[in-house]
């Protein structure tokens, strides 16, 4: 069972009701995995795929506070979002239960950053429950609901990608069908309900005199152990129990260590401090940032110990950017252990493995953004414009690379149509016009608040939405345009240009990405218009991502036909390799374009850019393959 499937069990097996979350890595296949349940079993439990984690976190909330059983879960930069109603989650409490599920991604494998989310449990006295494995993850995630419940508080479920993304056998317990459905009630208190100062007030403290409490109840959390009685302890806080179990046996220093394992990340109960304070040497091994290992510190401090300490912090033996890894661990526990390290653990590889030649992601062949990147920088050159291009996260994102370049900023999500407000303002210079690209999740998620920002405080910019009809990078989520919740059932989808229209955009386009010249054509008039009336306008170019075009092709029995080169007239110019950069197109060595049928997917794009028309389908072209490549949408 994948990690995150197993913690979706560990959420069922609790008697989970109420499920809401953003798609992102590694978190994604938690919700995935619920609302397959949940068709299974008529709609029980409530799952949704929300706008944004905000939302999840507000809706689960809601639910909470009615007495159900709920979770919201995300990413962890998805917490960032939803920072807002989850600090006021741990003064409300809840009736029912409330775990906020956050999966962080070390070494930013699909991220922006590296944060350690256990930072936000501190921050906002709200218990981290940390796994050590796919076995561990399902217990934890079934545990985290009853301590929510018990203690009337919302609890965070903490994992990391291994953790989430790794696949074992997993024994599973009863399903409580019975307790799935969600029945809640809200019980009308303004006193317990509203934070306005008077009542936050005496929140404040009943919060504190939770946090004493659950420190000290959580050192008999039945997925804390100790393991073994050596003079050196090592503690292992949740995947990093996994690698100190490993390198021990490794080492065959089973007979010199004992193991404690944690997954009471915050607070750090007080009693398992002290416990791990009568040792002399203390190795701490966690992922992320040194966060079990400053408040075994602090207790240490407070209980005059001279014990000295090693992780993260001080002279640290373990890195704290990347992922936790055997080489890391095994090296450390050696220098506690005053042994010499194996070899392969002396250096432990340096993250990003520079000795290999740097292969930027692409686009993938048959993409409708890359069509449409190169319309772009056709009408940006038509117009002389020096545009700064304000970006966004998606798969769009990879514009970042050459030979688009269209991607000057990546901050957050929404951030492009956000940060493209301030830009409009303040350029001069030769930047003479802001052009904000975004993803059609993306505008959903978070789109929208900026863009009312730049009509209201008129912003000329231009925003463009490439709309493919679903969450891509994540695996093809369903989002308010798709027409199709969560759970399959169908719905009237909303249209972005309706919602442009409807916050007071006055020029709303329409492109086809697939059709180079009508993406041109649209960009220079709604390229003009902004630059003319110093006012925002919207293009919403539809083009459906191809893997799901593909999907739909092969399901109707219709198969894509492969284009090729005919050698007779390609002149060897160059422009589809270099400036328009179809991974299935490549240079022969004498300079000529050749494709591979391999990877071409038929979308018949390069035969519009060749100015020596020197791009021919291998045979006719079924005209069903090029409707589905601009209207399919996932089947959920
Ligand atoms: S754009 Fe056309 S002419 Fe130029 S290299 Fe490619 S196939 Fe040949
Ligand atoms: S038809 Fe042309 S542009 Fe489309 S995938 Fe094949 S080679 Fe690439």
């Amino acid at each position: 069972m994948l990690g995150n499937v197993a913690i979706a069990r560990g959420f069922l097996e609790a008697g989970l009701q109420f499920a809401a979350a953003y798609p992102g890595t590694p978190s994604t296949e938690i919700v995935e995995a619920l609302s397959t349940a949940s068709r299974v079993l008529g709609g029980k439990p409530y799952v949704e795929w929300s706008t944004n984690e905000k939302v999840a976190v507000e809706a689960a909330l809601g639910a909470a506070i009615a007495g159900v059983r709920a979770v919201a879960t995300m990413k962890h930069v998805g917490l960032n979002v939803a920072a807002d109603p989850f600090f006021s989650s741990a003064y409300l409490g809840v009736s029912g239960a409330l775990v906020i599920v956050t999966a962080d991604d070390p070494w930013m494998w699909s991220s922006q950053n590296e944060q350690d989310n256990r930072w936000y449990g501190l921050h906002a006295y709200v218990p981290v429950i940390e796994p050590t494995g796919a076995q561990d993850a399902k217990e934890a995630a079934r545990l985290a609901l009853s301590y929510s419940e018990k203690y009337k508080r919302p609890f965070i479920l903490r994992t990391t990608t291994r953790i989430a993304h790794t696949r074992v056998p997993v024994d599973t317990g009863e399903i409580p069908l019975e307790k799935l459905e969600p029945q809640g009630e809200f019980i009308k208190d303004p006193s317990k309900w509203t934070l306005v100062p008077q009542y936050a007030r005496r929140k404040r403290l009943e919060l504190l005199d939770f946090w004493d409490k659950v420190s000290e109840e959580l050192a008999d959390f039945p997925l804390n152990s100790v393991e073994g009685s050596g003079d050196i302890a090592v503690v292992g806080v949740g995947i990093g129990y996994r690698y100190a179990k490993e390198a021990i046996s490794m080492l065959g220093a089973q007979d010199k260590i004992t193991l404690f394992k944690v997954s009471t990340s915050v607070p750090l109960p007080r009693a398992l401090a002290e416990k791990i304070s009568s040792y002399d040497t203390i190795l701490v091994i966690e992922e992320g940032d040194p966060v079990v290992e400053m408040q075994l510190k602090t207790v240490l401090q407070e209980l005059g110990s001279r014990a000295r300490v090693y992780g993260k912090h001080g002279k640290p033996l373990l890195p704290r950017y990347g992922e936790l890894g055997l080489e890391k661990v095994v090296s450390a526990l050696s220098t506690v252990l005053g042994i010499e390290p194996p070899t392969w653990a002396k250096e432990p590889p340096k993250p990003s493995g520079q000795k290999l030649p740097p292969r930027p992601p692409v686009l993938c062949p048959g993409c409708p953004y890359r069509g449409f990147f190169y319309a772009l920088r056709r009408a940006v050159n038509k117009l002389r414009l020096k545009p700064v291009y304000s970006g966004d996260i998606g798969c769009y994102s990879l514009g970042v690379n050459p030979p688009f370049y269209v991607q000057d900023t990546i901050i957050e999500m929404g951030g492009s149509i956000g940060a493209g407000n301030g830009f409009s303002h303040v350029l001069r210079g030769d930047r003479d016009i802001v052009i904000a690209i975004i993803g059609d999740s993306t505008f959903f998620h978070s789109g929208v608040p900026p863009l009312i920002n730049a009509v209201y405080n008129k912003a000329p910019l231009l925003v463009i939405v490439l709309d493919n009809h679903t969450t891509a990078m994540t695996g093809h989520q369903p989002h308010p345009g798709t027409g199709v919740l969560a759970i399959g059932e169908q719905v009237e989808p909303m249209s972005i240009e309706s919602v442009a229209r409807g916050v007071g955009v006055e020029k709303v386009l329409v492109a086809d990405p697939f059709d180079v010249k009508d993406s041109e054509t649209k960009l220079v008039e709604a390229l003009r218009y902004v630059k003319e009336n110093k006012k925002p306008a919207v293009l919403v170019a539809k083009g459906a991502c191809i893997l799901v075009a593909l999907r739909t092709a092969a399901k109707n029995g219709i198969r894509p036909v492969p284009y090729r080169v005919n050698l007779e007239k390609c002149t060897g110019c160059g422009i589809c390799y270099t400036a328009f950069n179809c991974p299935a197109i490549y240079r022969r060595p004498d300079g000529k374009a050749e494709i591979d049928p391999a990877l071409c997917t038929g979308c018949g794009v390069c035969a519009e850019i060749c100015p020596f028309k020197a791009f021919e389908p291998v045979e006719e072209p079924n005209p069903e393959w090029f409707k589905i490549m601009r209207t399919a949408r996932p089947v959920y």
